[in-house]
């Protein structure tokens, strides 16, 4: 194994660097050491290189960004008996305590403790090796690739996202944003047997892209009144679920309208504002259940069998292609033409 390791590193606000820096070694018995094939280009790692912070996460010191990756296993700890190198494994990115009540309860996305690649102070995987705990390393099958290994977190999101929104066959369900998440809690939804697949967006590019993995109908928040319009798609009843992955003040107001009575409204993105105005009769007097998302729990292996059954399209998500070194113009691109691109994926 080499001493040294190139890195994507932030060393502060749009200062992205390639360093060079000391391979990790295994710091557990219980670890496995990777060798980084392909990391995606998220809207976090933008935010921080925009920003150099996410809410109350700032970038104190030099950071390796980046979570969506992949890789293949290099070096197994003594403890290790699941993977052997060679093994090809997607990297679930945050680890929590193991020890807390949330951890106990298997909603260990909540625990307080999660150590999470590319989120101050922790480094991520824009770099030739990471460590990981063998049980978050999770072995990708021989006809799921690596590139689409990396967009396993992404999928996550959306595979927990339908999970808390209780989405099941024969479902109408509305998603809201046709960005990356949008996408794939489009496909989750889909693969859970929901039929009417509704989603909307103001680029009509990324609508089209939608129809393309599956959505029934497609809607141009920027052209109609998607609450109407959600309501005549289901006879004015409302859709039976409905997700946000577009984190706007106006997309949560939309949300509670477009549920039907009784029915779930899971919101998945941020928005800018730490309070929103929401309609009390709707969430009262229509009995809304509504829930907010913090990354996933236990959503790994699920995700993997998915893509791997032929369920859901990861690869179709991945427009565009950067080298470790490009990861600047990786981070720029993925910014700047959010309608031409999709998912950004850099090969390390
Ligand atoms: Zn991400
Ligand atoms: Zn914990």
């Amino acid at each position: 194994m080499p001493e040294t390791m190139k890195a994507a590193v932030l060393h502060g606000v749009e200062d992205l660097r390639i360093d060079h820096l000391p391979v990790p070694s295994l710091a557990s018995p219980y670890d496995v050491i990777v060798r980084i094939r392909q990391v995606g280009v998220c809207g976090s790692d933008i935010h921080y290189y925009r920003h150099g912070r996410i809410g109350h996460f700032v970038v104190e010191e030099p950071m390796i960004l980046g979570h969506e990756c992949a890789g293949e296993v290099v070096e197994v700890g003594k403890k290790v008996s699941a993977l052997a190198p060679g093994d090809r494994v997607a990297l679930e990115p945050g680890v929590p305590c193991r020890r807390c009540e949330f951890c106990h309860e298997g909603r260990y996305n909540l625990c307080a403790d999660v150590v999470f690649f590319a989120t101050p102070p922790v480094d991520g995987a824009f770099c030739e090796y990471v460590t990981s705990p063998a049980d978050f390393a999770f072995r990708l099958p021989e006809h799921v690739s690596t590139e689409e290994g990396a967009i396993m977190e992404p999928l996550a999101v959306g595979m927990w996202s339908t999970h808390r929104a209780g989405v099941s066959a024969g479902d109408t369900v509305a998603v809201l944003g046709a960005g990356p998440i949008g996408l794939v809690t489009l496909q989750a939804a889909k693969a859970r047997g929901a039929t009417t697949l509704i989603i909307t967006d103001v680029e009509q590019s990324r609508l089209e892209f939608a129809g393309r993995l599956g959505a029934t109908h497609t809607l141009n928040a920027g052209q109609c009144d998607v609450v109407e319009a959600i309501r005549e798609i289901t006879d004015g009843r409302g859709a039976d679920a409905v997700l946000d992955a577009a984190g706007a003040s106006q997309t949560i107001g939309q949300a509670l309208r477009a549920v039907k009575s009784g029915g779930r409204v899971i919101l998945i993105g941020i928005p800018p504002e730490d309070e929103v105005p929401v309609s009390m009769p709707d969430l009262i007097s229509r009995e809304l259940d509504v829930g907010g998302i913090f990354r996933y729990a236990n959503m790994y292996g699920r995700a993997i069998a998915a893509v791997a059954a032929g369920l859901i399209d990861v690869k179709g998500m991945i427009t565009h292609h950067y080298q470790l070194d490009e990861a600047e113009e990786a981070l720029v691109f993925a910014d700047e033409h959010k309608s031409e691109c999709i998912k950004v994926a850099v090969s390390v």
